[in-house]
């Protein structure tokens, strides 16, 4: 029999109260707390409880695993509360909520068999004992800190809960709220219930708070290490399964697709941030209806992301022996560009991760920039792409536009990669000079962070959105005009020039290279076509006029297209074509020999111009007639020349006398100066020397010898300055069949890069001052 279980006759009704044996929960007076009664003799408590005005007693069990406790099993100290609602859930499971009124010590408990009853005495909570008030505020405030730890762990914790434990000033108050609002073990808590000196009760609150932020914090830790610990393929497979169990839940056969969409993205050499942003978008897939045009944004977009070549490269040994023999193979002559070219694959090959070297190819069209270009990413055993950059005003054009935009692409760059399949790609940048910038943004400055080398491993398309590393990319630029490419630009790139084509060089590009590649193009033989020596000169003289070999190539396709056509139908089985032919084939002769003064006249000048086109002769006229004083300018050379006829006019008036010149010459009389129209000179000033020389001529009647040829920039005091484009202004004058060719002396080094051809035959002249040019160039009668 149970110690305390009295005879029913003894029972004081007033003290006995049906009673809850709690599990792992501790009740306080004035603790409001709801908790599920399970126990037939706890729910039977409770409903006899009702019945009798509501009051029960809660007491804790010592063990929980305790089914039917007995007086031994339960501790001493209990509350007695007031049930405040009770709500009857299936399974014969009450949910109760109770309000502590006071404690109680059990004197006596009746097990009476579907239920419990105990004998209770009513027990003060807080003795009235008088403390230490510094020591009860010391005690407060290490409580307050603790709390203010623990309420770090929880971040749901209301404000206002720690807000009102942290301004607390009353002992029991501070003491109760931490109590009910921290979730303390119950032995604790039970502990802190039979306590009844307040100091006491708050030094055991801070040791088990104490404790408990420990575990906490320790808890903490271990999650951290743990969560660091799982390795990337098990977040992987995670996240595998997670997706895998929303396409299950959503239970549509679209799902298939975002979930290969998933694999995909799963398999990519990716870095993880990126990852999980394309596997965001994927996700957005599933709960998309397949049909929308959302799920179709996010489609074309994942089919473009994923068609990149993330972390694909290829490997190649270069040597600079293959590369040399490539670049020769493919190339005549352009032997500066060609050791340029191959300085550059040799820090390469020193140097594999070497950044920033960017090269770029200057000249005039059809020069050979692009097929250059090609064969250095042969060399390098890279794949090759080209972007173009002629007429790209708007930065989308190289970052491309939001994927939210109707018909929203990627910018160009990522176009070429697209298009190169590898990641380690020679990018080729054609005509960097002709990017423009308006309103619509400044793409240079997209393009600068392309090229940035600082940059350019995280480079932002728009419409990808996640960064692509370009750092491992080979760029070279080409560009007509190095002038006309933005600054910042051209301070990245290294410039290699390439020259302007001399007829001679022209005829060996056409032999070795252009005329087997188009006849290959066309499928014939070299049996078949057979196109003269004289031929190939007559077009390159008569069919065309520019700096590359492009229309040479065109008419020798043109030549190719029409033979084929021969051939194939049977009129012919072979055929050469010999400069008789040429009209029949080709159609009229395009260009004439340049207009070269032929017999020594007054007031005309064989002046040399450099065009985009090369080098032309361009004679310069001038007549006197009487007037005022004017001077008029017609022809191509427009208003750059009104300066320099200025200059030449106040230095003709210098020398006047020395030249038999009326010194009033430029009161009563016009000037008319004229230079023949046709390609745009891109050095004006450089016709000071023979606007000068014509002037003199005509003012003092003195013929020009037309076998001279001249180039040069004037000053006031009759200096000459140098010139550019002396190789391809000698060419012209080669052409023309000039015997003496007045350079100025500052260019005497650039003789080096004339062709020996034209040195063979053309007597250099170089001249400091303007009397050495009238000295030569005048034909002065002797005597
Ligand atoms: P660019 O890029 O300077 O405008 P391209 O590279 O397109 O010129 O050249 C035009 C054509 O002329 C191409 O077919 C190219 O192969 C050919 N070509 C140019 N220069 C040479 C050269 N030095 N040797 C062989 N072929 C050349």
């Amino acid at each position: 029999m149970d110690r305390i279980i009295k005879s029913e006759k003894n029972i004081d009704n007033s003290n006995v109260f049906y009673t809850i044996a709690m599990r792992g929960l501790v009740a306080f007076p004035k603790m409001i707390m709801h908790f599920d009664v399970a126990r037939d003799k706890s729910v039977k408590a409770v409903e006899k409880a009702i019945d009798e005005g509501g009051k029960i007693f809660l007491v804790t069990q010592h063990e929980t695993y305790v089914d039917n406790p007995k007086a031994s099993d339960l501790y001493k100290v209990g509350v007695v509360a007031e049930i405040r609602q009770v709500l009857r859930l299936p399974d014969n499971i009450v949910k109760i909520l109770v309000e502590g009124v006071y404690k109680a010590n059990l004197v006596h408990l009746y097990d009476e068999g579907d239920v419990l009853r105990a004998e209770v005495k009513k027990t003060v909570s807080y003795s009235r004992a008088k403390y230490d008030s510094v020591e009860a505020e010391a005690l407060m405030r290490s409580v307050k800190d603790v709390f203010e730890r623990y309420a770090s762990f929880f971040p749901k914790m209301p404000k206002e809960l720690i807000a009102s434990v942290m301004t607390q000033e009353s002992p029991i108050k501070l003491f109760e709220t931490v109590t009910f609002n921290c979730n303390l073990n119950y032995r604790d808590k039970q502990t802190l219930l039979e306590e009844s000196n307040i100091i006491s009760k708050l030094s055991v609150l801070f040791a088990c708070l104490s404790s408990e932020v420990e575990i906490l914090e320790l808890e903490n830790l271990i999650n951290e290490q743990t969560k660091n610990s799982i390795d990337k393929g098990q977040k992987e497979y995670y996240l595998r399964e997670q997706m895998r169990v929303i396409q299950e839940q959503l239970g549509e056969d679209e799902s298939e697709e975002a979930y290969s969409y998933i694999n995909d993205i799963m398999s990519l050499k990716i870095d993880e941030k990126s990852r999980e942003k394309l596997l965001m978008e994927a996700d957005r897939l599933l709960k998309l209806p397949p049909a929308s045009q959302e799920a179709f944004v996010i489609k074309n977009y994942l089919d473009t992301v994923l068609e990149l070549p993330w972390g694909k490269y290829t490997k190649s040994k270069i040597t600079l022996e293959k590369a040399e023999a490539i670049l020769e193979k493919d190339h005549y002559g352009l032997k500066k560009v060609k050791e340029r070219i191959l300085e550059y694959l040799a820090v390469h090959i020193l140097n594999p991760e070497i950044k920033g070297q960017i090269i770029c190819l200057a000249g005039p069209p059809g020069i050979g920039k692009t097929s250059i270009a090609k064969s250095v990413a042969k060399a390098m055993g890279r794949s090759y792409a080209r972007v173009s950059l002629g007429g790209v005003r708007d930065e989308a054009d190289i970052r491309g536009h939001r994927k939210t935009y109707v018909g929203a692409m990627p910018g160009r760059i990522i176009t070429a990669v697209q298009q190169a399949e590898t990641s380690n790609p020679l990018i080729l940048l054609d005509e960097i000079d002709k990017l423009c910038s308006d309103i619509k943004g400044d793409p240079s400055s997209a393009m600068l962070e392309v090229l940035d080398s600082e940059q350019n491993d995280s480079f932002r398309d728009h419409f990808i959105e996640v960064p692509f590393d370009l750092s491992k990319a080979v760029f070279i630029t080409t560009a007509n005009d190095i002038s006309a490419v933005p600054a910042p630009l051209l301070d990245r790139m290294e410039v290699i020039e390439l020259p302007s084509y001399t007829a001679e060089e022209k005829f060996h590009i056409a032999k070795n290279h252009l005329i087997p590649k188009q006849l290959k193009e066309h499928g014939l033989k070299a049996s078949q076509l057979r196109i003269t020596d004289d031929a190939v000169r007559d077009i390159i003289q008569f069919y065309t006029k520019e700096a590359g070999v492009r229309g040479l190539e065109r008419y020798i396709a043109s030549l190719c297209r029409k033979s084929a056509k021969m051939i194939a139908s049977g009129d012919k089985k072979r055929i050469t074509v010999k400069p008789d032919d040429l009209h029949a084939l080709l159609g009229l002769k395009k260009y004439l020999p340049d207009i070269a003064s032929r017999k020594n006249q007054v007031g005309v000048v064989n002046g040399l111009a450099w065009t985009s086109v090369g080098g032309v002769l361009m004679p310069m006229e001038v007549i006197i007639l009487k007037g005022t004083g004017k001077i008029e300018i017609t022809g191509s050379l427009g208003d750059v020349m009104k300066e320099s006829a200025k200059i030449a006019v106040s230095y003709v008036r210098s020398i006047a006398e020395q030249y038999n010149i009326d010194p009033e010459f430029y009161k009563n009389s016009d000037i008319h100066i004229h230079a023949p129209e046709g390609a745009v000179p891109k050095d004006g000033p450089s016709a000071g020397v023979t606007m000068t020389t014509a002037l003199v001529s005509a003012l003092s009647d003195i013929p020009v010898k037309c076998d001279v040829a001249m180039t040069g920039e004037i000053t006031l005091h009759g200096k000459v300055l140098p010139i550019g484009g002396l190789r391809e202004k000698s060419m012209a004058a080669f052409k023309s069949d000039m015997n003496t060719v007045l350079i100025p002396a500052a260019n005497l080094p650039d003789l080096e890069d004339v062709d020996p051809v034209v040195k063979e035959k053309i007597r250099f002249i170089a001249v400091e001052t303007l009397s050495d040019v009238l000295e030569n160039a005048l034909d002065k009668p002797t005597g």
